[in-house]
């Protein structure tokens, strides 16, 4: 498959925007990884796809080694405002959707593709951390911030939009293939 492959698999799934990700740019940085440190989404140290359990910054750099290219996929949905959270949950949980199925399209026909996506795994309902083991490894999905990347960097080093405007938010993410 070519990327044009999978750009018309991600539209027909449902994403707003798909891009060409190349894979030199993705940067790994460790300012980003202590922001999950501060925990403000009171996942850090819970949910096993997220820091400190997904691995050192070390141990996501070798994950990433050896992969040239991918794809980035964007869902943008429209809210009210800054403070519609509804609408913002909305569009989130739609991208999500989404995004499973398509990485559980691209595992069959590329099974080392890496998903890194947006929020913390949510494959199941309440996830196993931090004591227990992962019930499903082949399917739990890191998000990008995890692996210590600003997601806006990315966008703009790939030529995708990141702020549409203040009646839209972007969850984005991405497959590296
Ligand atoms: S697959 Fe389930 S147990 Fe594993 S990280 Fe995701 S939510 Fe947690």
């Amino acid at each position: 498959m070519e990327y044009k492959d999978w750009e018309k698999m991600a539209l027909e799934i449902g994403f707003s925007y798909a891009a060409h990700l190349n894979c030199d740019t993705i940067e790994l940085r460790q300012e980003v990884r202590d922001m999950c440190g501060a925990n403000t989404c009171g996942m850090y140290g819970k949910n096993l796809a997220c820091p400190p359990a997904c691995g050192t910054l070390e141990e996501c750099r070798r994950a990433l080694e050896g992969h040239r290219e991918g794809i980035i996929v964007q869902t943008v949905g429209e809210i009210e405002d800054s403070l519609d959270f509804e609408g913002m949950q909305e569009a989130e949980a739609l991208h999500k959707k989404h995004f499973y199925e398509m990485a559980e399209k691209l595992r069959k026909i590329c099974p080392q593709v890496l998903p890194l996506g947006c929020g913390c795994c949510t494959v199941c309902k309440t996830c196993a951390g931090p004591e227990g083991n992962c019930r499903f490894p082949e399917k739990r999905i890191s998000s990008l911030e995890a692996f210590g990347i600003v997601v806006s960097d990315l966008c703009k080093s790939n030529g995708i939009g990141y702020y549409y405007g203040p009646q839209k938010i972007a969850y984005t993410s991405c497959y590296v293939l």
